[in-house]
């Protein structure tokens, strides 16, 4: 599994660092997307992809 993040497109809403913190975090100062871990394990997978079905703006996808 591969992750992207545009943060072109991120709100900020937060949702994805909630999810999963291991792999998402939100920058200081805009709040936007952070990607800490584009490969993560097997077992984020099935929370990475709530993350993505929660995330209002459609700013992270996985391969
Ligand atoms: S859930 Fe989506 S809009 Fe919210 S911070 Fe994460 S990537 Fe950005």
């Amino acid at each position: 599994m591969e992750i992207k993040a545009n943060t072109q497109l991120c709100i900020g809403a937060g949702m994805c660092a909630l999810t999963v913190p291991q792999v998402f975090d939100q920058s200081d100062d805009e709040g936007l997307v952070v990607l800490l871990e584009p490969n993560p394990s097997a077992d984020l997978e099935e929370a990475v992809r709530r993350a993505v079905n929660l995330c209002p703006s459609g700013a992270i996808s996985v391969d």
